[in-house]
């Protein structure tokens, strides 16, 4: 079944590279650039888990112990944590690059892209308010387009918004479609919690 994931991925890498593409004079990703992978709850389906696990066991024994070592720093402050919404550095992140690029979840491929907001407006990424993308086209003291400055850069691409939310992009008709299933979903540094109960109960 994970064959049938990895067949949707790649379909979802394909347009993907479309909505970048199109929107090149906006985006400002590069490697190192790495604040998308930080303070953040990273939902991530059994599925995609199963998958990241498939790319870490490949990783040489020095990343893998890099990433062990984040992981226990998240999960020690987890287990201090006494709010709601437990926020995190990912663990996979090693000096500042994806150390499973080619194995990360869907949530890290909509990372950087604009979508729309419940207002129907385009709603620029978080990183629009630290220079990065969208920076160059953006409304005074929001996280919208603004028209004028689009105009003013005088390139052809338009910013367009993309339906890029997590719940869409793992709705059960591409689980038809495909032929395979997420699963349970859950923020990521949860798998692991889940896995030291099943290790700490045998
Ligand atoms: S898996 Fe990789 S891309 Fe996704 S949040 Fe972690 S470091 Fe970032
Ligand atoms: S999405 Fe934003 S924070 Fe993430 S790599 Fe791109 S520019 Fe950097």
């Amino acid at each position: 079944m994970i064959e049938n994931y990895i067949t949707y991925l790649n379909f979802l890498s394909k347009k993907f590279d479309k909505f970048f593409e199109s929107q090149k004079p906006y985006i400002f990703c590069k490697k190192g650039c790495a604040k998308c992978c930080k303070n953040a709850q990273f939902p991530y389906s059994q599925m995609e888990f199963e998958y990241l696990m498939r790319g870490t066991l490949k990783l040489d024994v020095e990343t893998k112990k890099a990433i062990v070592d984040n992981l226990k720093s998240v999960m020690d402050a987890r287990e201090k944590f006494e709010g709601e919404k437990f926020l995190y550095d990912c663990p996979f992140l090693v000096n500042d690059v994806c150390a499973v690029y080619d194995y990360r979840g869907i949530v890290c491929r909509t990372f950087g892209l604009p979508f729309v907001g419940s207002d129907g407006k385009i709603k620029a990424p978080f990183c629009c308010f630290q220079g990065l993308n969208y920076s160059n086209v953006l409304e005074d003291g929001s996280n919208t387009i603004s028209e004028e400055k689009y105009k003013k850069l005088g390139v052809k691409e338009e910013p367009v918004a993309f339906n890029i939310g997590y719940e869409f992009l793992t709705d059960p008709d591409f689980e038809r479609g495909f032929n395979f299933q997420f699963g349970d979903k859950k923020p990521l540094i949860e798998w692991f919690v889940d896995l030291e109960n099943a290790r700490n109960s045998q």
